[in-house]
């Protein structure tokens, strides 16, 4: 029941959250013994402020402090006393930017309009040349690998998967997301969808609204 429960909901909304910068997606499903499974969804300019490989000490220290938030769910989201909700492993982050970090690296060196400089093309030629590279860098043409591997990028968000369990299911009738937005100040607007034994609904939260109350 769960594993269909949980299927329906990633299908349906975090796997295909709109990549809105300041917006993220919250989906939380439940179940009658006290499973719970949450999956956040940001957009990688409202977790770190950028949305590309790091280019610097201070952005690789930037991606791995959002990850330490990101990865231990009691610092983004509260659940209430009553329920005895826990989390028995480490949530898992997936960021889509660093993934991609070494070879999105190489490629670039790969690239050097050096290649273009020394193969013999008179200069007419080698401007026609370049126009043509340049054009292919902002159309996203798909047998780029280069430009579709960036153009990918942008599209995914950082997405976290937090499981847990609750031992008194019936007293899980909200869950705390103020301090999601303290963590992460760019975000304006969360976008939850909950499915449960109770029932299914949405939800928009914001800084002055965070928390999600549960039917
Ligand atoms: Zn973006």
């Amino acid at each position: 029941m769960l594993t269909i429960a949980l299927g329906a909901l990633a299908g349906a909304t975090v796997m295909a959250a709109p990549h809105v910068h300041g917006e993220g997606q919250l989906d939380v499903a439940m179940e009658a013994d006290g499973a719970v499974m949450v999956l956040l969804s940001l957009p990688g300019d409202t977790a770190v402020g950028f949305e590309h490989a790091p280019r610097d000490a201070q952005q690789r220290e930037q991606i791995e402090s959002a990850r330490a938030v990101l990865s231990d769910s009691t610092r983004w989201l509260g659940w209430p006393a009553a329920a005895g909700c826990s989390s028995s492993a480490a949530a898992e982050v997936t960021v889509p930017v660093v993934d991609g970090e070494d070879h999105h690296h190489d490629k670039e060196h790969g690239h050097g309009h050096d290649d273009h400089a020394h193969d013999g093309h008179d200069h007419d030629d080698h401007d026609h040349h370049k126009h043509v590279h340049g054009d292919s860098h902002d159309a996203d043409e798909p047998g780029d690998a280069h430009d579709h591997h960036d153009y990918a990028r942008h599209s995914e968000n950082w997405v976290t998967e937090v499981q847990a369990q609750c031992s008194d299911p019936d007293a899980l009738r909200s869950i705390d997301l103020g301090p999601l937005f303290k963590a992460f100040p760019s975000l304006e607007i969360l976008r939850v969808q909950f499915i449960g034994a109770q029932g299914q609904g949405g939800a928009e939260l914001s800084a002055g609204n965070s928390v999600l109350e549960l039917p």
